[in-house]
C-alpha cells in the first residue's frame, strides 16, 4: 500500500466475497457538465489533453492493487488516443461506451441518441479490438424523460447499461428508479445497473463515487459500501474520473463558484483515498457484475411496486 495512505490495510470486507463494480468514466477535465457554459465545445481541440497521463496512472494503480475495472470511454477521447484504449484492453480491463462527446441523453431525440451510441461504439471497438457490451450515459442522463433510450440500447445489442442515478440531485437523478439491477424492458435481457446509493431512514444518498467520494470523508464511502454489501447483500458500483487525480490541471477562473468547489476540492488527496478503497473492498469489471446481477434481476414495474421509494 502507498506509504502516504492514511488507511490501514484491513481486509475484513473481502471476507464478504462480494465483488463490487469499479469503473472509470474516461473524459478530460474540460468535458464535464460543470464547465459546459464556460468552455465551448468548438474549443476542445485547442486544449492540451491530460487524460492519457492520468489514465496511465490509474492503470498503474489498478495493476498494483490487482483490480480489473471497466473504462466507460468517450468516443471523442478514443479517436485521439487509440493506443491508450488498446493498452487499457490489453491490461485486462473492459472498454465500454460513455457516448461520443458527453452530450447528455435527454438532449437528444431517439434518432440522435442512436447515432451517438453507434458512432462511439465503432470507434471504441476499432481502437480496443474488443466488443463493447456496456454503456454509461454522460452524467447518468437516462431518466423518465428518455423512455426510448433503453429500447435503443437493447436494439443495438448492448448487454448492460449503468446510466441511472436513483437519487434526487441538482444535475441528474431518477429517484423513482430501483436501487439495484433491473430489467428496464419486458422483452429484452438488457440489464441496468444503477450507480450505488446508501439509505439513511427514508432518504437515498449518492454513494457511488464522483464528487461525493472526493469531497466527503473516506469513512462515509466505507460506511455506504459496507451497508450495501452487508445489509443489502448486493455489489456496490463505484465510478471516478481521470481528472479527479490530476491536482495540476488548469483552473477555469470564470466557472460558477459551486462548480469550482465541486471540481477542485481534494484533488490532491484523491489517489490516496482511491488506494484505500481498492485495498479495502473487492472490485471487478462491470460486465462480470452485470452477468451476475442479471440472475437476480426483476422487471422494473415489479421492483417499483415492491420497494419503498425515497422520500
Ligand atoms: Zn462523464
Amino acid at each position: 500500500m502507498n506509504a502516504q495512505s492514511p488507511f490501514p490495510e484491513t481486509d475484513q470486507s473481502k471476507g464478504l466475497a462480494i465483488t463490487n463494480g469499479m469503473s472509470v468514466d474516461v473524459e478530460d477535465w474540460f468535458q464535464v457538465g460543470a464547465f459546459e457554459n464556460v468552455i465551448a465545445r468548438d474549443d476542445w481541440d485547442s486544449i492540451r489533453l491530460r487524460v492519457e497521463d492520468n489514465v496511465v496512472r490509474i492503470l498503474d494503480m489498478f495493476a498494483e492493487t490487482g483490480v480489473s475495472a471497466t473504462f466507460f470511454t468517450l468516443g471523442w477521447v478514443a479517436e485521439r488516443h487509440p493506443a491508450l484504449i488498446r493498452r487499457i484492453a490489453e491490461a485486462g480491463h473492459e472498454i465500454a461506451s460513455h457516448g461520443y462527446d458527453h452530450a447528455r441523453v435527454f438532449t437528444f431525440d431517439r434518432k440522435g441518441f442512436a447515432e451517438d451510441v453507434k458512432l462511439a461504439r465503432s470507434i471504441l471497438e476499432d481502437a480496443s479490438g474488443q466488443r463493447v457490451a456496456g454503456y454509461r450515459a454522460p452524467s447518468f442522463s437516462i431518466d423518465q424523460r428518455t423512455p426510448w433510450a433503453f429500447i435503443e440500447l437493447a436494439e443495438q445489442g448492448y448487454a448492460y447499461s449503468s446510466s441511472v442515478a436513483p437519487v434526487a440531485h441538482d444535475h441528474y437523478g431518477w429517484r423513482e428508479a430501483p436501487r439495484f439491477a433491473f430489467h428496464p424492458l419486458a422483452d429484452s435481457n438488457l440489464v441496468e445497473i444503477p450507480v450505488t446509493t446508501a439509505t439513511l431512514g427514508q432518504k437515498r444518498l449518492a454513494a457511488g463515487g464522483g464528487g461525493f467520494f472526493r469531497v466527503l470523508p473516506y469513512t462515509f464511502s466505507r460506511w455506504a459500501i459496507r451497508q450495501v454489501n452487508q445489509r443489502d447483500g448486493r455489489p456496490a458500483v463505484f465510478y471516478f474520473h481521470p481528472w479527479e487525480i490530476d491536482a495540476d490541471q488548469p483552473r477555469v477562473p470564470n466557472a460558477p463558484m459551486r462548480s469550482k468547489l465541486r471540481h477542485y476540492t481534494n484533488l490532491d488527496r484523491m489517489e490516496g483515498k482511491l488506494r484505500g478503497l481498492l485495498h479495502e473492498f473487492q472490485w471487478g469489471r462491470m460486465d462480470a457484475l452485470a452477468r451476475h446481477e442479471a440472475k437476480r434481476t426483476v422487471p422494473f414495474d415489479e421492483v417499483v411496486r415492491g420497494e419503498e421509494l425515497a422520500a
